[in-house]
């Protein structure tokens, strides 16, 4: 840029503007893998750059990148096919540490906190996923989830974060697409439409996230992931996601969007329906 006048300059800037909130560069991603070389504990970290992601883990380096490419990349690449435009606008550290030892440690060493989860969780201060990794991949897509959630759809309430995310704890492939399958979650569920405390799915949808996720009488995860479950099994999943991202503001809990795609007028129908449904499922 050698002849670089003022309009060329300001022009300059304006590019660089909008590149920060279009997508990160690969020189973000140069310097911030250079930051996270001085804070990795030991020599016994590598470190993958996996955009949007940087993953980051204490198992063999061979194990990291099947890692990285297996799971993280694998689970992005589905999700971005299916519901997310927009990559996040930061780039997240994904930490997997090798076992719960090293999990708890670090945690503890890097981020100043025990963790209160066996599996792993999200630290939005530190910008980071920290996995015990050894738990299995199921929360780490969980994980991933978030982030391009809140990228794409910033209003979307807890019961539909969190019920796509629970979804693909437990996911494979189908013609080129994610999928959830049954999983640990279903028992409790079973019980709860056994004893009749599910809530109505009026109720599930209208939840706060103080209701959904501090005044949980413990199915609130279940119920909304397998009500994703069951949108997916009718092929109307990615249909449901799109409606309700385009009726945000009119219908910001998705309740008449979900009734609209379901072709629903009796929703408490509907729930005798879902709940002898899941009667039927089995895990594993
Ligand atoms: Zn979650």
């Amino acid at each position: 840029m050698r002849r670089a006048g003022p309009v060329f300059a300001v022009l300059a800037a304006l590019a660089i503007a909008g590149a920060a909130r279009a997508a990160l560069s690969d020189a973000d991603f140069d310097r911030h893998v250079a930051a996270l070389k001085k804070k990795v504990p030991s020599d016994a970290f590598t470190i993958v750059v996996q955009k949007p992601f940087v993953v980051i883990g204490d198992e063999s380096p061979a194990m990291v990148g099947r890692r990285a490419v297996g799971t993280v990349k694998w689970a992005v690449d589905r999700l971005k096919k299916d519901f997310f435009e927009k990559d996040p606008d930061e780039i997240l550290d994904i930490w997997l540490f090798k076992n719960e030892t090293s999990y708890r440690k670090h945690a503890k060493t890097l981020f100043g906190s025990e963790p209160s989860t066996p599996y792993g969780y999200y630290s939005d201060v530190h910008k980071a996923l920290v996995m015990n990794i050894a738990t299995g991949g199921g929360t780490l897509v969980h994980e991933i989830v978030h982030p391009f959630m809140r990228a794409n759809f910033s209003a979307c309430p807890a019961w539909f974060n969190e019920g796509l995310a629970s979804l693909y704890e437990q996911s494979a492939e189908r013609d080129g697409h994610i999928v959830g399958q049954t999983n640990w979650r279903l028992e409790g569920l079973q019980q709860a439409v056994r004893k009749g405390k599910v809530p109505s799915f009026k109720d599930l949808t209208a939840t706060t996230e103080h209701q959904f996720y501090r005044m949980d009488k413990g199915s609130n995860y279940a119920q909304a992931r397998y009500l994703c479950y069951w949108l997916q099994e009718q092929g109307l999943l990615v249909k449901f996601y799109h409606a309700f991202v385009a009726a945000r503001k009119d219908d910001p809990a998705g309740y008449e969007t979900l009734k609209r795609i379901l072709g629903e007028k009796d929703m408490d129908a509907f729930k005798k329906r879902w709940e002898a449904w899941v009667l039927t499922l089995r895990f594993p």
